[in-house]
């Protein structure tokens, strides 16, 4: 039955017709676009403030995913970096076994906090999906995940006017 079907009136006359309808969807990434351009181009960035006499923490903030403003120190972030060569550890993870559409055929599916442990990570666990059975990849069985274990990012191939966070996942980059 189509939808509505059962709420159209049997007494009158009623044109029905269909037609294609296509809509133009324009997305900007404003301040953080450099964010998404690096995850076309395989990089991993972050903004990072060095205002640390600011900072609560008394260090540098690093934001990943990046802000273009410090919230402690008030002021735009102009300095990025690039982090898929730094120590990258998983913060915390958990498993999910139901998801939103796009993630459904790959159930059950650990989702992670990276935690980037060079830097102050107030403002910087990222969240992101682990593939513990990457090809050509180290390889681990779920039960040996761990907190603090190295991990390092990987890229899907996706066309700059597909690219979002999806592209971004992490595999183990060896133990502890
Ligand atoms: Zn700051």
């Amino acid at each position: 039955m189509v939808v509505g079907e059962k709420y159209r009136s049997k007494n009158r006359e009623q044109i029905i017709v269909e037609q294609p309808y296509h809509i133009q969807y324009r997305h900007s990434f404003g301040e953080v676009s450099k964010f998404f351009k690096g995850l076309h181009e395989k990089k991993l960035y972050g903004t990072i403030c060095r205002g640390k006499e600011h900072h609560m923490s008394g260090e540098d903030n690093l934001f990943v995913p990046p802000r273009a403003d410090c919230p402690e120190c008030m002021v735009p972030l102009e300095e990025w970096i690039e982090l898929q060569n730094e120590d990258i550890r998983v913060y915390t993870f958990t498993t999910m076994y139901f998801s939103g559409e796009n993630f459904l055929d790959k159930l059950p599916l650990t989702l992670i906090n990276v935690e980037f442990p060079r830097y102050n990570n107030n403002y910087s666990k990222l969240i992101s999906i682990l593939i513990t059975n990457e090809k050509d990849e180290i390889n681990i069985d779920k039960k040996d995940l761990k907190i603090g274990m190295k991990i390092k990012p990987k890229f899907k191939e996706m066309p700059l006017e597909k690219i979002d966070a999806s592209a971004l996942y992490f595999v183990p980059a060896g133990i502890l």
